[in-house]
């Protein structure tokens, strides 16, 4: 990797066939460090020719190396890349760090996540086969997955390392090749990602990096008539975008676009085990998750002794720069900042009851985009806190007097990507798991930790198509059927 520097700051080229190269326009854009607001480093602002030149390497590597490669070797090749990150966790996670914002112990997570997506996937590489099929005297015939040939991933700032890695790693693993776009707000580990790739063994071209604005680099990716699938991970208006793109060229998209993920605490709950977990899903990653629980449904008669003990726990919340590893880092810039502020504003408006608030560090630099974590009480079902993805570090929680109400609230938003269940009572449980419209459901858990393994998406407006989980490796693949007359 060459990273030479201009103006004081590392300067990142594109990766594109194995060569970094500066975009053709020679334009950067400057990656600030949102927990200071300093300036961090220049980034190549690729355009349409630059993703031009890194979708015809991708398709050149098809018919190299790569694709001659047989599944087992591409397996291990990844499960090396994945040793190799691993290696590199100490400069990954300060990259992180810095670069989204991210509390240091949240940056390792990401980092080990990665690597095991690149273990997962790369053991799996040789373990996807078809079948074969009974059909009409005189025939055999038979199913086998191929290759889609290359595959465009348009990335978050919220979670660089970890939504890479599952979306390139299904990829990877079903013979592909890839030109990634990141996102403008955050990159470097991304970047440096395509220098161990590339270190570990990756042939040419196989994993192209291309780094620019979202309607330059990320639409042209996305309407890219050489394309022959787009994972996209993001807001639902750029997800709309991307998906009216790759439709005009009949092109396969998966679209993971956030969501307003509530957990049920009925009053039969553990309490004391459902608590940290109300709030670690809220606040983790200063909110900016997509799976994160951002509405808390409670029933009545436990309702204000949840608001207590959560606010109680919103209390201790310290929020500071990111290399000070705190409960909360900043947000990812002064933009997003803005965004969630409004939002906090207008519960203000609205007369709505902040039931409690973070900390913020005194040695919390004064340029940094901090925004204090908020709970918000007895929010109606239909405001928009209650209805909109606010992407920060606030939750709102309201009662609920029956499961048919609980059910009912969970269900009345556009999205539908997780939900967590917290009861006793396993018939309840049961019910409630098979009437939330969400794709993945917890039931006295939130998250299960991560879960490489657990196919991964949402229903309604949270998208379509699923990562994670071998579910994924059948998304980035072609079924052919061989039917065989021999008489
Ligand atoms: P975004 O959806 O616009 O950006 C995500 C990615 O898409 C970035 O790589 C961006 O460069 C690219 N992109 C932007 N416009 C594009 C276009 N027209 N065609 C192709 N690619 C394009 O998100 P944002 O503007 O960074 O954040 C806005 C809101 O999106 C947030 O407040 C949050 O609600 C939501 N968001 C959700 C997730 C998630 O994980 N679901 C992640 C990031 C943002």
């Amino acid at each position: 990797m060459t990273i030479t520097t201009q103006d004081d700051l590392p300067l990142y080229g594109n990766f594109i066939d194995k060569k970094w190269q500066p975009a053709l326009s020679g334009q950067t854009i400057t990656l600030k460090n949102p927990s200071d607001g300093s300036d961090l480093a220049l980034i190549a602002r690729g355009s349409a020719e630059d993703i031009d030149l890194a979708v015809k390497a991708a398709r050149k590597a098809l018919s190299g190396p790569w694709g001659k490669m047989s599944a087992t070797e591409r397996g291990r090749i990844m499960q090396n890349i994945g040793q190799a990150v691993l290696k590199e966790i100490d400069l990954l996670t300060e990259l992180e760090a810095k670069d989204v914002g991210k509390p240091l112990t949240q940056a390792r997570a990401d980092v080990i996540a990665l690597a095991r997506y690149l273990e997962f996937y790369g053991a799996a590489a040789d373990k996807v086969h078809g079948e074969t099929l009974p059909y009409q005297d005189g025939f055999t015939v038979m199913t086998i997955y191929e290759p889609q040939g290359v595959t465009g991933h348009i990335i978050p700032w919220n979670y660089p390392m970890q939504i890479l890695g599952r979306s390139l790693g299904a990829s990877l693993a079903m013979g592909n090749a890839t030109v990634v776009k990141p996102a403008e707000e955050a990159c470097l580990t991304i970047l440096n990602f395509a220098r161990i790739a590339d270190e570990a063994g990756l042939p040419a071209g196989v994993l192209n990096v291309v780094t620019g604005l979202g309607l330059e680099a990320g639409a042209a990716l996305s309407a890219h008539p050489d394309i022959n699938h787009v994972s996209f991970t993001g807001s639902l208006r750029t997800g709309e975008a991307v998906q009216t793109a790759a439709a005009k060229h009949a092109v396969p998209v998966t679209l993971e676009l956030g969501g307003k993920s509530p957990q049920i605490v009925f009053a039969d709950a553990d309490i004391d085990a459902a608590l940290p977990y109300l709030v670690n899903a809220g606040i983790q990653n200063a909110g900016q998750t997509c799976s994160a629980s951002s509405r808390i449904l409670v029933q009545r008669d436990i309702y204000e002794d949840v608001v207590a003990r959560m606010s109680e726990r919103y209390k201790a919340l310290i929020v500071g720069s990111a290399l000070t590893d705190p409960s909360v880092g900043p947000v990812v810039s002064q933009r997003q900042k803005a965004i969630i502020d409004s939002y906090i504003e207008l519960a203000k408006q609205d007369g709505l009851t902040i039931a409690a608030q973070g900390t913020l560090s005194s040695d919390a630099p004064k340029d940094g985009a901090y925004v204090l974590p908020t709970l918000i009480r007895d929010v109606p079902a239909d405001h928009r806190l209650a209805q909109e993805e606010i992407f920060g570090p606030v939750q709102v929680i309201m009662p609920f007097d029956t499961e048919e109400e609980a059910i009912a609230l969970a269900n009345g938003t556009d999205y539908g990507l997780v939900c967590g269940v917290w009861t006793r009572d396993g018939a309840r449980q049961m019910r409630m798991a098979r009437s939330v419209q969400a794709g993945q459901v917890f039931v006295n858990n939130y998250g299960a930790a991560g879960g490489v393994e657990l196919p991964f998406g949402g229903v309604k407006r949270s998208g379509h198509g699923r990562e994670k989980g071998f579910e994924a490796l059948y998304s980035f693949a072609t079924l052919k059927t061989i039917a065989v007359w021999h008489g």
